[in-house]
């Protein structure tokens, strides 16, 4: 009885199919959006990666040799300093690769709702012709429709009428299809994401160690310093270093306006070399260290607040002389403004122009840091004219005072 009542539904169902099924649009199975972020963009980022990886590698083994010797504290302060830089530009390449992992999660997800939506449209679709039929009809469907919790269920149900049904059951297996492809292609992603989080992870692990074992080394010079006969010892040291570079420092600013004819020298005319602060931790000139015969003569001035980000500008026009790096200064930067008219900035985390490039005044030239000899990041800033080092806040009255 029940398969009869059955036979005669589907009969009917045959008829009405034929008749509507030239209204059906076709359904698009193709993909709905191109993806914004592919794999190569990935594995460049990845490549990058591991260079950075040896990179901090080769600086780790030179640290590695020199870690049980206290009288190395500078030199290793400065690789701490190098390898806080790699480690931080390999934590900003996992960020990216996170995020574009993420972007790809998302586009994926996108697509998956998709699918089911146009899954759901079609069942939706054929419930409607049906009805419509039933509304027309000789022929009782909605025992048959009724009892079906799914399109799926229903042609189970109806498998004798396949042939009708043939044209619709080929759009639903082919949803199917994209589905379960999208659905395999999420689930890579996601894993691919996870490792991913689990390399960043790890990335800022090993970060906070290194800061640890920087923290470590600066308090290593702090006992130096309390030592008073050696802090001394240390002083003279950076003294003299100090004295050698500023004297190279204006040989070279000399030789080069001598090789470009002494053109007409301006004094003057500084702008701000970061835009991020204007607080000045520590002046120009002689300060106390809190030891005993033991004050040293500060040659700039100590920008704070501007963390291991700020952009550094050039504060005036001119030709860089010096781009490099050493236990004191840390990363710095000359340029020359004419005959023994300089500007330098040290403790850079970066720099980004070299000896000979000409430089226009609020030009790019690196960014703050605290490579060298120094209690946190800030930018140590000197203006040297005729030779002479003078006061930067003669010029950059706009100044916040903020040292003791
Ligand atoms: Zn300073």
């Amino acid at each position: 009885m029940k398969t009869r009542r059955i036979f005669r539904a589907a009969v009917a169902l045959l008829f009405a199919l034929c008749v509507v099924a030239a209204d059906l649009p076709p359904l698009s199975l193709a993909p709905q959006t191109a993806s914004a972020v592919t794999q190569a963009d990935i594995d460049k980022l990845k490549k990058e990666s591991n260079a950075l990886a040896s990179k901090k590698s080769n600086v780790t083994k030179e640290l590695n040799a020199l870690k049980k010797d206290k009288a190395n504290t500078l030199k290793r302060k400065s690789l701490l300093d190098q390898q806080i830089v790699l480690i931080s530009d390999e934590i900003a390449v996992t960020e990216q690769q996170i995020a574009q992992y993420e972007a790809l999660i998302e586009q994926t997800e996108n697509e998956l709702n998709e699918a089911q939506a146009q899954e759901a449209e079609q069942y939706q679709l054929f419930c409607k012709r049906v009805r419509a039929m039933e509304e027309r009809g000789t022929v009782s469907y909605w025992s048959v429709l009724f009892q079906a919790a799914s399109f799926e269920e229903m042609l189970g149900a109806l498998d004798f009428i396949s042939e009708v049904m043939e044209a619709d059951q080929r759009v639903i297996d082919d949803l199917r299809v994209l589905q379960e492809q999208i659905a395999a292609k999420q689930a890579t992603l996601e894993d691919s994401l996870a490792e991913q989080q689990s390399a960043k992870e790890q990335l800022a692990a090993k970060n906070s160690e290194l800061r640890d074992q920087r923290t470590e080394a600066t308090s290593l010079i702090k006992e130096m310093e309390e030592n008073e006969a050696d802090y001394r010892e240390v002083l003279a040291e950076i003294e003299a270093e100090e004295e050698k570079t500023q004297k190279e420092i204006v040989r070279l600013s000399k030789e080069l306006a001598a090789q470009q004819g002494n053109t007409k020298v301006t004094y003057g005319g500084y702008i701000w070399p970061v835009t991020t602060s204007k607080r000045v931790t520590s002046p120009f000139g002689r300060r106390n260290t809190g030891i005993k015969g033991a004050s040293t003569n500060h040659r700039g001035i100590d920008i704070g607040g501007v963390f291991y980000s700020s952009t550094v500008y050039a504060a005036k026009a001119g030709t860089v002389i010096i781009s490099s790096s050493n236990s004191v200064r840390g990363q710095y930067i000359v340029v020359s403004h004419g005959s023994g008219n300089t500007t330098t900035y040290q403790h850079l985390s970066k720099r980004s122009v070299s000896v000979g490039a000409v430089v226009k005044q609020g030009q790019a030239i690196g960014v703050t840091g605290s490579s060298g000899v120094g209690s946190g990041p800030h930018l140590h800033f000197e203006i040297t004219e005729n030779g002479q080092l003078v006061d930067p806040l003669k010029y950059l009255t706009d100044y916040v005072k903020a040292w003791r």
